[in-house]
């Protein structure tokens, strides 16, 4: 018997882990001094209500045995699907249709489980620094190579640097890619990336039939009209584009789960329609995302949940400017954060990812996550987080505008 080889090349998921026991250390080092954490990823504010009355409902339902639900079909309930296409596509002009859509628990499962659909052998493009399951996936399934400690890079992988010299948009590469992720409002940086930047990275994939795999779970976050909130609103994008779309960070279902991808039926490649292989796939492996939930993710669409959870996106939007505003007071230049939930701040001048956590973490009781967690690109950056409490902000800020000696 051997094991997948692939997995003992991975290093440790590092960056949580040593921010933990850093954490940890100080707190027993210094019970009495209250920690306030800026790093989460992960949402704070309750369900809106229009979704715990519609999960209630369908919890009753699934008391009754007129109501009851057994299985539900692999690719998602035709409700779901349908109002998904009429909000998140129809009312924006894009074409999409339900068949199109594949309801799932997350956008973390489908981006894992997405490679199943390529080859060992394509050459996968990565934006550095990245979202670390599109590179720790690929290494798994024996695409990313060796990794090199001393850079921190797989041999196999491309990597498109993303500095403040782009924006922190990757410019399409000269090489040839095979499978590229891109993700725009951009974790960790905070970028958005405009329709120009959008219609390269679509030309370069229709030229070189590569396939960009586009992760939008931040897309609510977009305020900026001329940002678009779909790779779909590229034209060809249809024949080069998958995208994958969360409840998440939308709607607060981090712990619910709750998210879709959209697999178009004009995508085909070797002779082959991606769609077909993917409702392959998904019903081969996967039985479905409970009923309770799909119409927990229905009634965000409703008139009700979507005012309830623009408020919460509101709230997290004032956290971000006001996390904004409160680095630049103390002489950070910031990036990010206007149409997306994440701040990518410089550190001052001649101090690391890693130092400029410890100096928060020790002068200011704040937690951040340091940059270059998320690849070798963020060395020089701390990624702030919009996602906690915003009565705590204030207090936060002031600490690091002290800690920093403004
Ligand atoms: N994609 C990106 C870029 C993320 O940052 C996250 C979560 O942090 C996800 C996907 C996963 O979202 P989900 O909760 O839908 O699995």
């Amino acid at each position: 018997m051997k094991v997948n080889e692939n997995y003992a090349k991975i290093p440790g998921s590092y960056l949580f882990s040593e921010i933990a026991r850093r954490v940890a250390a100080f707190s027993s080092a210094y019970p009495r001094r209250e920690i306030i954490s800026l790093g989460i990823g992960d949402v704070t504010l309750p369900l809106p209500p229009a979704v715990i009355e519609a999960m209630q409902k369908a919890v009753a339902e699934m008391g009754e045995a007129a109501t009851f639900r057994g299985y539900g079909p692999e690719q998602g309930y035709a409700f779901l699907r349908e109002t998904i296409v009429e909000h998140d596509f129809a009312a924006h002009g894009i074409g999409i249709t339900p068949d199109e859509v594949f309801i799932s628990d997350g956008a973390k499962s489908d981006c894992g489980n997405i490679g199943d659909l390529f080859s060992v052998d394509n050459r996968v493009a990565v934006c550095d620094p990245v979202y670390p399951v599109y590179v720790d996936t690929n290494a798994m399934a024996g695409r990313a190579g060796d990794y090199d400690k001393e850079t921190g890079r797989w041999s196999n992988l491309l990597y498109l640097p993303c500095m403040k010299e782009n924006g922190f948009v990757p410019k399409v590469p000269q090489e040839k890619a095979d499978v590229i992720y891109l993700c725009f409002p951009n974790n960790p940086t905070g970028a958005v990336a405009t329709r120009e930047q959008l219609t390269e990275w679509v030309d370069y994939a229709l030229y070189n039939n590569a396939i960009i795999l586009f992760d939008a779970a931040y897309e609510a976050f977009i305020t900026d009209p001329a940002i678009p909130h779909s790779i779909y609103e590229i034209p060809g994008a249809e024949h080069c584009a998958i995208e994958l779309r969360s409840f998440s960070k939308t709607a607060g279902f981090t712990g619910t789960r709750c998210g879709y991808t959209v697999v178009p039926n004009a995508l085909e490649r070797d002779g082959q329609s991606l769609r077909a292989m993917w409702n392959r796939r998904q019903s081969t492996k996967f039985n479905g995302t409970a009923y309770i939930v799909q119409r927990a993710a229905e009634a965000v669409y409703t008139p009700e949940g979507q005012a309830q959870t623009r408020a919460n996106i509101e709230i997290y939007r004032n956290n971000a400017e006001q996390i904004r505003r409160g680095l630049e007071g103390a002489g950070l230049t910031v990036h990010g954060g206007k149409n997306a939930p994440y701040i990518w701040a410089e550190t001052p001048a001649g101090m690391g990812s890693w130092e400029t956590f410890d100096l928060l973490l020790h002068e200011a009781g704040v937690v951040t996550t340091p940059g270059v967690g998320f690849g070798p690109c963020g060395e020089g950056y701390i990624r702030l987080s919009s996602f906690g409490d915003p009565k705590k902000l204030p207090t936060a800020l002031m600490r690091i505008r002290a800690a920093l000696g403004k």
